[in-house]
């Protein structure tokens, strides 16, 4: 860790930006994002007529990636009738590419010290309101113990862009993180992170090396807004002033030689459709110049944040209704890709886009800088698992615990997964995208969620939690057994097999 001497802004900026780490992924000198050609494609597909939408469907349904011009005519869909089929459809495609599990993470934020200025953000340099923090590598090893007792077995390590919090920490903090082994409040078990994603700021080719051989699971950075001169105005200094630097941040970890990787936008800085226009085009470039699009996409919405202005007043805030339209255009657009709703959200509308195709979600998260640690204090105190406004960089719309969202997924016959193996069994990048869009991959998806959920029932569902979980792996096992696919591979053999040694207590196996 280099804490000793912080650098400046503009010494972090010089040191941290290599232009011909942009450069080279330039086309004829012009990156992807055509403000002028999104515009087009939105304006010229007004008003599409049922058989061209219904043509679209299909499409979305055989599992293909649409273009720009039908995903500019879903946006443009004005016919509530039709938008009802969209949903529908949406889901169908979700169920046939990821049946109908749901992953869950946690977050960790490990650091809210930052060199950036972004106007939406709590953590921006300006806020002096901000209590800053960097976790020592004992508190980050703390939180990681609340997180994994709470049930968890991936989690998201997010930092704030500063010398305090530079690759070396980054690297150090995912070792921490899987170092810590927790036994389940039922005694009898060990547990620990099995997958660790991360959400920091752009990087090198050479420090994204380091954070590969580290064992990242996802590498997730947001461009927040694809619009120029929105982006300009909401990143006034920092190295996030640099727009390409941003834009290329997944092409540099592509040839550093992580390929799991998750791109988005925060909704409410500009125009909602130009904003999934963008991402479409991200993850068509990505799969023009690497072969492999984005494993996620997440579309946070903007949240009030302490000290921030443009949190509570900007004019392109999206409506709940406008948010469910735009998950569906995305689900539809991108039908192999994950789709991620977090805790910023409140549970109804979760609830909702869940049901038009989102793949993973967070629970019981806490935002503030040591904020597991100082919830399980508080909870000993018997106060409430609340949050704290000082230490975050937004207010969450969900703090519900695991348990509890676990059950209401359930009961709407959603069911719950822990599963990491496809990292662990080299089902990423290129091979995973393969199995996605054959819809093999929701196959193995399927045998695993029902082997880590029956691990979490065993080990950490509530009573009542556990009852309606084990209905649920009923009805989910009697499935797998008629199902041609399983009995046709060995698969099912193999299935049963390990569902035994989960049910005699053995963990972490899986297909
Ligand atoms: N500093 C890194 C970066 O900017 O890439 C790490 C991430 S930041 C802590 C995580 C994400 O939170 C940002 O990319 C942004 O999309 C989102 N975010 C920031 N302020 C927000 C707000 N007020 N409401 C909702 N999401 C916000
Ligand atoms: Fe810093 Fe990221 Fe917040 Fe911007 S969004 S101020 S870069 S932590």
């Amino acid at each position: 860790m280099s804490i000793n001497k912080p650098l400046t802004t503009g010494e972090w900026s010089k040191k941290v930006i290599r232009q011909e780490e942009i450069d080279k992924y330039l086309i004829d000198g012009k990156d992807f994002i055509n403000e002028t050609e999104i515009w087009d494609h939105i304006n010229h597909n007004v008003l599409p007529d049922k058989s061209k939408i219904q043509a679209i469907l299909e499409k979305s349904l055989s599992i293909q990636r649409l273009e720009p011009e039908e995903t500019a005519a879903l946006l443009n869909v004005k016919d509530d009738a039709l938008w009802e089929e969209m949903y529908d459809v949406a889901l169908k495609v979700k169920q046939k590419v990821y049946d109908n599990r749901i992953v869950f993470f946690a977050p960790l934020y490990c650091s809210n010290l930052c060199v950036n200025s972004c106007a939406y953000c709590g953590f921006r340099k300006e806020n002096k309101n901000e209590k800053r923090r960097v976790l020592s590598m004992d508190e980050i090893r703390k939180e990681t113990k609340a997180v994994i007792g709470e049930g968890h077995k991936r989690m998201i390590a997010v930092y704030g862009e500063h010398p305090s919090s530079d690759i070396d920490y980054i690297t150090a903090s995912i070792q921490a993180i899987y170092s810590v082994n927790e036994k389940s409040p039922n005694g009898n078990k060990d547990s620990n992170i099995r997958r660790v994603n991360v959400n920091a700021a752009p990087m090198s080719v050479d420090d994204l090396k380091k954070l590969e051989k580290a064992g990242i699971g996802t590498y997730q950075v947001f461009q927040e807004t694809y619009h120029k001169p929105t982006y300009a105005k909401v990143h006034p200094a920092g190295p996030k002033a640099n727009y390409r630097w941003r834009l290329y941040a997944l092409h540099r970890a592509m040839e550093a030689g992580i390929d799991d990787l998750a791109i988005g936008a925060l909704f409410g800085l500009y125009d909602w459709r130009f904003e999934v226009m963008g991402l479409l085009y991200h993850a068509i470039d990505l799969e023009r110049q690497f072969k492999i699009g984005p494993h996620t996409i997440s579309f946070p919405r903007l949240t009030p944040a302490a000290g921030s202005w443009l949190s509570t007043h900007s004019k392109y805030f999206v409506n709940d209704e406008d948010f469910k339209k735009l998950v569906t255009v995305l689900r539809l657009s991108v039908p192999y890709t994950g789709l991620i709703i977090t805790a910023r959200e409140h549970p109804e509308i979760k609830k909702e886009v869940i049901k038009v195709g989102c793949t993973q979600t967070d629970a019981s998260t806490r935002i503030g800088i040591g904020g597991y640690t100082d919830a399980m204090k508080r909870l000993s105190l018997q106060q409430e698992f609340g949050q704290v406004k000082r230490e975050q960089q937004f207010m969450l719309g969900d703090t519900r615990r695991l348990d509890e969202v676990i059950r209401e997924l359930t009961e709407m016959g959603m069911i719950t997964s822990f599963c990491t193996a496809g990292y662990r069994c080299g089902r990423t990048g290129d091979k995973i995208m393969g199995l996605l869009k054959n819809c093999v991959e929701g196959k193995f998806c399927k045998l695993n969620a029902v082997l880590t959920f029956k691990e979490y029932l065993d080990d950490y569902a509530s009573e009542e939690t556990r009852k309606a979980g084990n209905e649920l792996i009923e009805k989910e096992l009697s499935e797998i057994r008629e199902m041609p696919f399983f009995k046709e591979t060995k698969l099912l053999e193999n299935f049963e097999k390990y569902y035994q040694k989960v049910m005699g207590g053995e963990r972490d196996v899986y297909i």
